[in-house]
């Protein structure tokens, strides 16, 4: 009998692999960072080896740890950094060019030459994102156009795309030896390739970049009972495993999360931070900057699709102190640092390294740290890095109260900095509403499990995962309506000194 469901968790910083049983309780996992390769200002890229190579260990180590074989999984699901595009050859298994990375802001031309002619509009109606470098499309284009050999390799259908759920599947279903090449719908809906209303590669958007369609997956529901394949690997456990769930990380959060009805909504606080809220059946277009995306489909129920707010830089700018400031050793030192003050002393940091992305989708932003005086100290400069991550979601949460009526009474959170206790704190303060951290914070990988498991019947329905989710820990909001006013009104004046930097 397999008690249990895997899920890879393929990250922007690492990779992990969890276990977990029918209460989405965690049995067992492992995790490996991989390496962050910045050639230049702007560009990011990962090793696509690297990450096959990461996978494979961490599987192979989480299931050691829990002394478990293929035969204990019921399924496998995978969840991945989204946007992030790898172009191999389906004959060796050779990336043609390193993964280019979801930050990486090199496509700027491509992406605002978009806008000049009209068909940014057309990105946006069929497409649901404004054209932004974020996006897989100007990604593939680039390598196309500046990787010797690839375009007449991609003629060939020798070349081929996956964001890195694509690259892990392929690997997983067995590689150059008949691997599948395969994507979902979440994951899709963030190329600007696919059209939200038909759920298929759109042949007026794939002109744009000017890709040919036999490099792209084919798109599959999140949650597939037909399975994309067995992973034949951990074959050498002894068995094989039905690979059912693949969804984007932020998809696969919301559904951990447990938002499956219309207006409920997750954030998730990583290396930047992600909302989603669930819109249902209902394609709502954003007019305050968010994107219109498919939140999940499974099966052969209609797609559910999700209103998001995207950011790019959060916990990156802590990372930014540690690797670049050298202010703290770790990340979880900010909170003491940050603690040693009692506000941020006047002191606003816009980290926007990456342009601004929602609801701002401002390219031509870069970061500053404004409002500074000689009294100013390392901990001010720590406690605004705090609160620039919670008044960026300030501005998503607000956007998304404009453009669906939906208030929030409390904020679902989950990600590596909602183990931030002042940083939680101060998002509750800012928001003037609760958050609320469930127990199972690794919500990512466990949608992906969920998805996994709904497809072969290790959980019977969303009713049963609902079940699962249990709150740890509750914020509650501690500053006077004039606290919070007068410091989001700085926030938005420390948000326009960072306006047409770049040309
Ligand atoms: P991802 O899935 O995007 O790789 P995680 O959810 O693992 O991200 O979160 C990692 C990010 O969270 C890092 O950018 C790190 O700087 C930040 N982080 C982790 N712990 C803390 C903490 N205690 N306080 C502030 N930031 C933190």
């Amino acid at each position: 009998m397999a008690d249990f469901v895997g899920a890879v968790d393929q990250g922007t910083t690492s990779t992990r692999f969890m276990i977990f049983d029918h209460g989405g309780n965690e049995v067992a996992r492992h995790q490996l960072e991989h390496e962050q390769i910045l050639p230049q200002a702007g560009w990011v890229e990962h090793n696509p080896a690297e990450i096959w190579e990461r996978t494979v260990t961490v599987i192979r180590t989480a299931m050691q740890k829990a002394n478990l074989g293929a035969t204990d999984l019921a399924a496998l699901g995978v969840t991945n950094q989204r946007e992030t595009a790898v172009v191999w050859d389906r004959t060796s298994g050779r990336p043609y060019y390193n993964a280019i990375v979801w930050q990486d802001t090199r496509t700027d031309r491509i992406a605002s030459a978009l806008d000049r002619d009209g068909r940014g509009d057309v990105i946006r109606r069929k497409a649901g994102l404004p054209p932004a470098t974020y996006f897989s499309g100007g990604k593939i284009q680039w390598i196309l156009e500046n990787v010797d050999g690839v375009r007449e390799a991609a003629e060939r259908g020798d070349a081929i795309f996956g964001n890195t759920d694509s690259w892990v599947l392929w690997n997983m279903t067995g590689g150059v030896d008949g691997g599948k090449h395969l994507t979902d719908v979440t994951n899709a809906s963030r190329t600007m390739l696919m059209n939200l209303e038909t759920l298929d590669w759109d042949d007026e958007l794939l002109g744009f970049f000017n890709i040919p369609r036999s490099m792209l997956p084919e798109i599959r529901p999140s949650s597939d009972p037909n399975t994309y394949g067995v992973a034949r690997w951990p074959g050498s456990l002894g068995g094989e495993v039905p690979l059912t769930g693949d969804l984007g990380d932020q998809q696969a959060a919301t559904v951990g999360q447990v938002c499956f009805s219309p207006g409920e909504a997750k954030n998730t606080y990583g290396t930047g931070n992600f909302m989603l809220l669930n819109t249902g059946n209902e394609l709502v277009r954003s007019e305050n900057g968010l994107l219109t995306t498919v939140c999940y489909k499974f099966g052969d129920a209609a797609p559910v699709y999700a209103l998001e707010g995207s950011i790019a830089v959060t916990g990156s700018a802590v990372q930014w102190l540690r690797d670049q400031l050298h202010i703290i050793k770790d990340a979880a030192e900010s909170e003491r640092l940050a603690s040693e003050v009692q506000d941020n002393g006047g002191v606003f940091f816009v980290p926007a390294f990456s342009g601004l992305f929602a609801p701002y989708w401002r390219s031509d932003a870069r970061g500053a740290i404004v409002g500074l005086s000689r009294f100013n100290t390392s901990a001010h400069i720590a406690r605004a890095t705090l609160e620039s991550i919670c008044y960026q979601s300030r501005d998503v949460v607000d956007a998304m109260a404009q453009d669906s009526g939906v208030t929030l009474d409390v904020l679902k959170v989950d990600g590596g900095i909602t183990a931030n206790n002042l940083a939680m704190q101060i998002q509750a303060d800012v928001l003037g509403v609760p958050v609320s951290r469930p127990v199972v914070a690794e919500t990512t990988a466990l949608g992906a499990a969920y998805a996994a498991g709904l497809a072969v019947g290790f959980w019977k329905n969303t009713d049963e995962l609902r079940e699962n989710w249990n709150e740890s820990q509750r914020w509650q909001p501690q500053w006077s309506e004039e606290q919070r006013a007068e410091g989001y009104g700085k926030w938005k004046k420390a948000v326009e000194r960072t306006l047409d930097w770049v040309d």
